[in-house]
This record gives structure tokens, sequence and C-alpha cells, in this order.
């Protein structure tokens, strides 16, 4: 039977993705360099283990191919995280995601083959000041550099209009793919739908234009 998860680097991110996958029942191999680190998790993991995932033979040893899914989560060491999921990619493994520094790591990454590459401290900063620029703003999903999806909140202006009246698509070039309202979820919803009071807008679109539909609401 294939193993589940491997965690390698158990720093706060690669840390936080091994309670979590363990908080869901799941199978999770928690890998570091530091034993420090690895006592920590002992009791977290279904299996803890002291390595060096630059070192094949490491790798080769915790049977590293038979997981579905690696996480390289080295944040201190960019050479090791590009290094280990090199090996990881030479020895077969199917699904590798790996957190990256920087744009130079994650130029790296791609080349080399990472199935999926996060920037958590930058994802979370771009989140967090879209907040902190509208109070609207409750999340903020990138899709690529210069599209998102954004939760806003619908401000007292966009009461009692219907997505006909507003009009997004055409004067913002924006779909709203979702309402939320209370527990409820419009998804798709029809153009004569009414906004309530605190209904959160889902929207996709170019950020660009999410920007000025931002300052509509202000
Ligand atoms: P974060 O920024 O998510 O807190 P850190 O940089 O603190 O991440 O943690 C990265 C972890 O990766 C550390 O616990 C470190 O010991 C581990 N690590 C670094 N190099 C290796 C390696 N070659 N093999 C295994 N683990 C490593």
């Amino acid at each position: 039977m294939k193993k589940e998860f491997a965690v390698i680097g158990l720093g706060r991110f690669g840390g936080s993705i091994c309670r979590e996958l363990s908080d869901e029942g799941l199978e999770v191999m928690a890998i570091d360099i530091d034993e420090d680190r690895v006592n920590e998790f002992a009791s977290i993991a279904s299996h803890a283990v002291v390595g060096d995932t630059t070192d094949e033979a490491v790798l080769k040893s915790l049977g590293i191919r038979n997981f579905d899914h690696v996480i390289v989560a080295i944040g201190d060491s960019i050479q090791a995280s590009i290094l280990t999921t090199l090996i990881l990619k030479e020895l077969g493994v199917k699904h590798i995601t790996v957190k990256a520094q920087n744009d130079y790591h994650e130029k790296v990454l791609s080349k080399i083959g990472a199935d999926k590459i996060v920037h958590p401290e930058r994802d979370m900063g771009r989140r967090i000041a879209h907040n902190l620029i509208s109070n609207n703003v409750l999340d903020y999903l990138e899709l690529s550099d210069e599209h998102s999806i954004a939760e806003i909140v619908a401000s007292k202006k966009l009461v009692g209009y219907t997505l006909i009246d507003l009009d997004v698509r055409a004067k913002y070039g924006l779909n709203i793919v979702a309402i939320k309202r209370g527990k409820d979820i419009i998804v798709s919803p029809p153009a004569d739908e009414e906004i309530h009071r605190d209904d959160i807008l889902i929207l996709i679109g170019a950020d660009s234009d999410i920007n000025r539909f931002e300052k509509r609401l202000l």
C-alpha cells in the first residue's frame, strides 16, 4: 500500500503542515537534520526521523519513493532545498511540493520539475496587505501574476442592487462567481440576484480590476 506524506524540514512551515496532516488522521513521516526538531514531532507524526535529505542514500533508505506526496520545507538553505528536490525527482517521487524562498529559488525549482511551488511568506504578505488597504477584502488568492480571486464584503453602497445593476463584468471585467450569505453560498449567482447587507462576494479577475472595484466600495 502507498504511504501518504513525507515532510522534509520541520521549521514553522513544514512543522505546521505536519501537524495539520496528522490532525486530519493522515500518515506523515517527518524528517529533519536536526535531532531536537525531530524529537518535537515524535508524538505528532506517524514516524519522525533524523536525516540529511541532500544525501541520496538517506532518502533511499527511508523508502521515499513509496510516498504519494513529499513536501520540501527546508527554509534555511536554498542549496539543500534544491538538491533534495533534485534527488526526489531522480528517485521518481510523483508529487513534490516545495517552499520557495525567493524568485530565483522558484525558477530553479520549476526547471528541475517540482510539481508545486509555494511562497507562504510572500502570499500571506500580499493577502494581509490587501486586507490592510481595504477592510472589505477578507481574502485574496493569487491565480497568476496578474489574476486573483478575492473575497470582498459588500459595502452599504452595493446593498439593494442586483448583479445586472452593478454590471461588474462590463464595467470592471470581473466575474462574481459566488455570494456567501450567512451559512449559504450561492454559486454562479443569477444576474437578478440582489445584494444583501453582509453578503460576501467572491470574484475573479485581473488584480488591477479588483483594485478598481475595491475603491468603488469605499
Ligand atoms: P521556516 O522558515 O519554515 O521556519 P526553517 O528554515 O526554520 O523554516 O526550517 C527549515 C528546517 O529544515 C530546519 O528545521 C532545518 O533543520 C531543516 N533542514 C535544513 N537542511 C536540511 C537537510 N539537508 N535535510 C533535512 N532537513 C534540513
